[in-house]
């Protein structure tokens, strides 16, 4: 702080930039502006990474998946009310997919916004972000502050982690007080995200339940895969031999070409299991509710999960072990004699067969991809897919519809947490934030793949990796549209709803990184294997053709059938 007098002081921005530091932040994600945008320059200033972006929805994004990645809140930063309120669709998003994350936004005069009195960017941003958040925190005195973000940290990363809001009013980062007693205001946070053990009497009915099962079955999800308790679900999945189904963020927990996988022969496995154990997998829209027809009506669940009130939301769950994933698989392979859980060879020769069917279907529509003029969806991802095969420490971020459905497939994880997708929402936009965070937190390199729509919610965001110089290589698969791009014009002569034009490669050239564009798998390869061996910001526009892709992908079964529209 400055020496007035003989007295040290100090200012709220200070202190927030100090709390910060104290607590081991290493990266802010932001878009800078009144009143923050001198806690950006001093928190750079004092050693943290400030990553500035175009858009609040993708810095939010962005701190969300370091998040996921850390298992420490990531930190988003934002100006008062219309950015505050853009960063609070990354914060709600982040909430739903239980990541953590603490948005700290500045915000107006008090005595202003609360009489209404039209202040400049005028917003109750408290009572706002309270409905989209874990939690929702207003600071309103600098010897505060360092309470405040103890507590944001502590809520965002503790039991099921989520996305809290911390309001700073500009009047509070601009106060001035004793440095002395600003720094004894400040703590850390100890022991942020303890272990929760189970309750040993489901443990054994758990150990019941998958040792007399006949078609047992291990789903692991994205909370699995945040837990970072690898080496427990390989050693639990390995001994126990049960087979499991990797949810799309969980790929790569255990390789994607393990033989226990049954991601080629899901539906299968879904019908006929009759004891499930979900880990850190919740019984949502994604797993169809747990409902019949798609699962067995007579299926006993398992779960995993450190929210206990996540249980019972669905379906009656036989044993519920409360408890972090790392502590519950710990447990069960401590209770769980050698041989007592060992699932029966008719179930496994069941998947076998099926998967061995599927897997041959696939290899077809594979093959006519391959040779397709115009390159179709699926003749792009296998060029990629072989390019990442040699790069597996490359992180891959997914979003779009077709190119969600398709690349999910089609790509196979070798390494944990190195999968980032549109996750629990199927939501749009968080790509190339995604992307930045992955590659500001990791160092390593970065591959997106986006159909061209979702890459437009975030695309100014090319910007901010060139000006980084982050190695994001960005591979839009451009058919021309919001699930296809051949839909005819209207009457008017204005393009259809569905209609989109851009060449996306020259985008990323304004901003002084490398633009291909590839129209056959082959140009993909190259362009791709290029871009990472140089390790610089790249984008691949790959040319699908219009006519290829289907409407809302997978999930066309949730549009509201009411009298046909024509398309
Ligand atoms: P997916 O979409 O991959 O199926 P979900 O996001 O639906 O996964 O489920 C993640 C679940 O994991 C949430 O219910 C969350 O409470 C839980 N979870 C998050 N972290 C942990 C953890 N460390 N231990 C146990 N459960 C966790």
């Amino acid at each position: 702080g400055d020496a007035v007098g003989a007295q040290r002081l100090t200012d709220g921005i200070h202190l927030v930039v100090d709390a910060l530091k104290l607590n081991e932040v290493e990266a802010v994600y932001g878009v800078v502006g009144i009143p923050i945008t001198d806690l950006a320059r001093l928190a750079q200033a004092s050693g943290i990474r400030y990553v500035g972006f175009r858009h609040e929805s993708a810095a939010g994004h962005a701190a969300a998946a370091a998040g996921f990645l850390t298992r420490k809140p990531g930190i988003c930063l934002t100006v008062s009310a219309p950015g505050f309120l853009n960063g609070l669709v990354a914060l709600a998003n982040a909430t739903v997919n239980c990541f953590p994350m603490v948005q700290i936004s500045g915000s107006s005069e008090r005595h202003l916004v609360d009489l209404q009195r039209g202040d400049y960017e005028e917003m109750d941003q408290l009572a706002a972000a309270r409905q989209f958040a874990k939690a929702a925190y207003r600071v309103h005195r600098a010897e505060d502050i360092g309470r405040g973000i103890a507590r944001a940290i502590r809520t965002a990363v503790s039991g099921r982690p989520g996305g809290v809001y911390l309001d700073i009013p500009a009047a509070v980062l601009g106060e001035v007080i004793d440095a002395d007693l600003g720094a004894a205001s400040l703590w850390r946070v100890v022991d942020p995200a303890p272990r929760q053990v189970p309750e040993p009497a489901a443990l054994d009915r758990a150990i019941e339940l998958l040792a007399n099962a006949q078609r047992p079955l291990v789903v692991l999800g994205k909370g699995a895969a945040y837990a970072q308790a690898d080496e427990e679900i390989r050693e639990f999945v390995e001994r126990t031999g049960i087979p499991y189904l990797p949810m799309s963020m969980a790929k790569g927990l255990l390789p994607d070409d393990h033989p226990q996988s049954v991601a080629s022969t899901r539906s299968l496995a879904l019908r006929r299991a009759d004891v499930v154990m979900l880990v850190g997998a919740r019984l949502n829209w994604l797993l169809g509710h747990g409902d019949a027809p798609q699962w067995n009506p007579d299926v006993k669940f398992i779960q995993v999960d450190i929210a206990s009130t996540e249980l019972d939301s669905n379906q009656p769950i036989a044993a519920p072990l409360v408890g972090d994933v790392g502590s519950v698989m710990q447990a069960l392979i401590d209770r769980t004699g050698p041989g007592r859980i060992t699932p029966p060879a008719p179930w496994r020769d069941e998947l076998a067969a099926r998967s061995a069917d599927n897997v041959g279907k696939m290899a077809k529509r594979l093959a006519a991809a391959e040779t397709a003029h115009p390159m179709r969806f699926l003749g792009a991802l296998q060029a990629v897919r072989d390019v990442l095969r040699d790069n597996p420490r490359a992180y891959v971020v997914n979003e779009g519809a077709n190119a969600l459905d398709l690349a999910r497939n089609t790509i196979g994880m070798q390494v944990p947490r190195h999968r980032l997708d549109s996750g629990t929402w199927g939501v749009m936009g968080i790509g190339l934030g995604f992307a930045i965070a992955a590659a500001v937190e990791s160092g390593d390199p970065v591959v997106a793949i986006e159909g061209d729509s979702a890459f437009g919610f975030s695309g100014m965001e090319l910007e901010t990796i060139c000006r980084y110089d982050l190695p994001i290589v960005t591979v839009v698969l451009n058919n021309s549209g919001v699930y296809r791009g051949d839909a005819a014009a209207s009457e008017s002569g204005d393009p259809a709803p569905t209609a989109l034009q851009a060449r996306h490669d020259l985008m990323i050239a304004a901003f002084g990184g490398k633009g291909y564009r590839a129209t056959t798998p082959d140009e993909v390869t190259a362009a791709l294997r290029e871009a990472l061996a140089l390790g610089k910001p790249a984008l691949i526009d790959c040319v699908i053709d219009p006519a290829d892709g289907t409407e809302s992908g997978n999930i066309a079964h949730l549009n509201p059938k009411g009298i046909t529209v024509q398309r």
